[in-house]
């Protein structure tokens, strides 16, 4: 979740996309795949169809706030319906540090339960919460939200750094009941250095956890020379090789990334030819999401993804299958 959604996102510079993405659908609609233009574009909504109807890995709801409006599940389901997106992980927020006041657990599971077809609950835990008492207490809080219906946990978005003696027993304890946990990071929730040694500590203690990176501390780390500023910020410059997403993702095959927000968007922005290779490379890993938090949010996700060249299936894998696979693990 990103405080000004709007304001923050990078801007896709518009006659760039519709060069590339017109050149992408001429492409494809003589390149025998079966494709038009016709059948990518939708009748309903502005968005690009994707092969198959997108999951999207990161959405909330939201009470009023302010001068915010509510986003209510109908609400929510009326903007699924105009983009293509099938389902949709709808994420609490409890931290502090996560947004202007908690949505919890209960709510959105409560929010959720009339269209479980549609809408899929995560969970969310503080490691700070010392009255659980650790491992055991987090094993116990945890597995009564995965009774009541929750499929993960985030969005984890805690004030402390990433590889926090209490965060490690947090993502332990989800890691024994299979829950995928969704994290944001910046430089002031889940926090690590350039590189991130941190999370590499995390994952190297607890290498069964399914992790979902996902803001600009985690987006960064694209390239290879992001710095401390880069990674609470949206970094324009081209990627250079040597990236830690990349390094961590070849030595921890649970480790996942969304491209949802100004920062997921920035990273496939920023050098596209890069993000061109990135994207069929790490197919198997990319989650589609959005961060869809406010009624009549701009999404740049759509457009973005649908404007590069990516063959049917990598298009599909990072669209749905690969949260299909995370979402429909037995547990
Ligand atoms: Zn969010």
């Amino acid at each position: 979740m990103t405080l000004s959604p709007s304001s923050a996102l990078p801007k896709i510079d518009r006659r760039d996309f519709h060069r590339t993405s017109c050149r992408a659908l001429a492409a494809l609609a003589t390149s025998g795949t079966g494709w038009t233009r016709r059948s990518r574009v939708a009748a309903q909504g502005t968005s690009i169809a994707p092969p198959v109807p997108y999951v999207d890995m990161h959405v909330h709801l939201g009470q009023p706030w302010n001068e915010r409006g509510p986003l209510t599940a109908e609400m929510l389901l009326r903007w699924m319906d105009a983009h293509h997106i099938g389902r949709a992980v709808v994420l609490p927020l409890i931290s502090p540090e996560s947004w202007f006041y908690p949505i919890t657990p209960q709510w959105v599971l409560e929010q959720t339960k009339p269209y479980q077809d549609r809408l899929i609950p995560f969970c969310a835990v503080d490691p700070r919460s010392v009255n659980l008492g650790g491992y055991r207490g987090f094993l116990d809080i945890l597995r009564r939200y995965v009774e009541a219906g929750a499929r993960g946990m985030g969005e984890h978005k805690w004030g402390g750094p990433v590889d926090h003696p209490a965060n490690i027993e947090l993502i332990r304890a989800c890691a024994e009941l299979q829950l995928p946990v969704l994290f944001h990071m910046d430089n002031i929730r889940n926090t690590d250095a350039p590189g991130l040694p941190g999370l590499e500590r995390l994952l190297t203690e607890v290498p069964e956890a399914v992790l979902i990176g996902h803001a600009p501390g985690w987006w960064a780390s694209i390239s290879g020379d992001t710095t401390q500023d880069d990674m609470g910020g949206y970094p324009r410059r081209s990627v250079t090789q040597g990236g830690a997403i990349d390094r961590l993702m070849e030595k921890f095959p649970n480790l996942y990334g969304e491209i949802s927000a100004g920062s997921g968007a920035n990273a496939l922005q920023r050098d596209r030819e890069f993000a061109q290779e990135f994207l069929r490379r790490r197919a198997d890993r990319l989650l589609f999401g959005t961060d869809y938090l406010a009624d009549g949010q701009e999404v740049p996700q759509f457009e973005l993804l649908a404007s590069f060249d990516l063959p049917r299936e990598v298009w599909s894998q990072i669209a749905a299958g690969n949260a299909e696979k995370l979402l429909n693990h037995p547990r």
